[in-house]
């Protein structure tokens, strides 16, 4: 098993690998939250940290044999939070921005529960920020989403799901960070139960795949996540990567998996907080039940 904790807050090709691992292995990667543990206390404001240091990411890490044009299959074995957790409200950010004050809040998580004021609720521990490098020449903030991957803040990103990453750079240089506790579709306010963490991930490689932005597989769905600044961008990119892997798995033309996707195609938000300057992420799922083929294979 390898184990990696050093953190880089940018996605590009030009991030030194921790360490160089064969497809197939094992990484623990030890994550911070995303205020890079700036926030201490319920009376500091989140406008106190340093914004150059949000949204680390551990890694990252070289897969031996990645070129362009490859996939890295991420297995999310397993993630585990730590014990407290931060959430706030971000100045200028989310649909009710104007209607509250920045605020922030220290969440105890115990027992796989997260204590809110008076009530608690069950955690979903999810990954927020993930992905590979993206094209050589290009280095792209861990807080922003993109076709490499980086915050995608879906709340899919969980222990037992598989996300697959477009590799851009030769080893595809695999990075994440960002989990929360618990986070709903949007995330409204900008932040989720931030926390530190650990996630336990194999890390394979498929040859000569080419999907255009990340995939993911649950137990019963394949799902698209792209990401824009507005929807109708998001969409066409969920919509054309999920018709290219349809058509591809079904042999049914564009325009039959177009009939098909409508039909049992399901668009959802991961993170679309707006107004924001992080681009929205939306994913379009389709069960697993009905494909003949593995939508990605590997
Ligand atoms: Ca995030
Ligand atoms: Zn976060």
């Amino acid at each position: 098993m390898h184990y990696v904790d050093k953190v880089v807050y940018t996605f590009s090709a030009d991030n030194t690998p921790l360490i160089s691992v064969k497809s197939g292995d094992l990484v623990t990667f030890r994550t911070q939250d995303c205020f890079s543990n700036q926030m201490h206390s319920e009376s500091q404001l989140v406008t106190t940290c340093d914004y150059s240091k949000m949204n680390p990411a551990t890694g990252p890490v070289f897969v031996e044999g990645a070129k362009p044009g490859d996939v890295i299959k991420v297995e999310l074995l397993d993630i585990q939070c730590d014990s407290i957790g931060t959430t706030t409200t971000l100045p200028a950010i989310g649909p009710l921005h104007d209607r509250c004050e920045t605020r922030t809040k220290r969440i105890p998580v115990e027992g796989g529960k997260a204590r809110f004021n008076d009530i608690e609720f069950p955690i979903n521990t999810m990954i927020g920020v993930i992905g590979c490098a993206p094209e050589p020449g290009k280095s792209v903030p861990c807080g922003f989403p993109g076709s490499h991957g980086g915050n995608l803040d879906c709340k899919l990103m969980v222990k037992g799901n598989t996300a697959y990453f477009p590799v851009r750079v030769e080893g595809g240089l695999v990075q994440m960070g960002d989990l929360h506790a618990v986070m709903g579709d949007s995330e409204l306010c900008g932040t989720g139960l931030e926390i530190n963490g650990t996630v336990i991930a194999r890390l394979t490689l498929i040859k000569n795949c080419p999907i255009e932005w990340p995939v993911l597989e649950t137990s019963d769905m394949w799902y698209t996540l792209a990401s824009a600044a507005e929807f109708p961008e998001a969409l066409r990119h969920v919509s054309v990567q999920m018709q290219e892997l349809v058509a591809k798995a079904t042999g049914w033309d564009r325009t039959d998996a177009y009939l098909y996707m409508s039909l049992r195609g399901d668009v959802e938000t991961c993170q679309a907080c707006k107004p924001c300057e992080v681009d929205l992420i939306l994913r379009l799922g389709v069960p697993k039940a009905d494909m003949k083929k593995p939508l990605i294979e590997g």
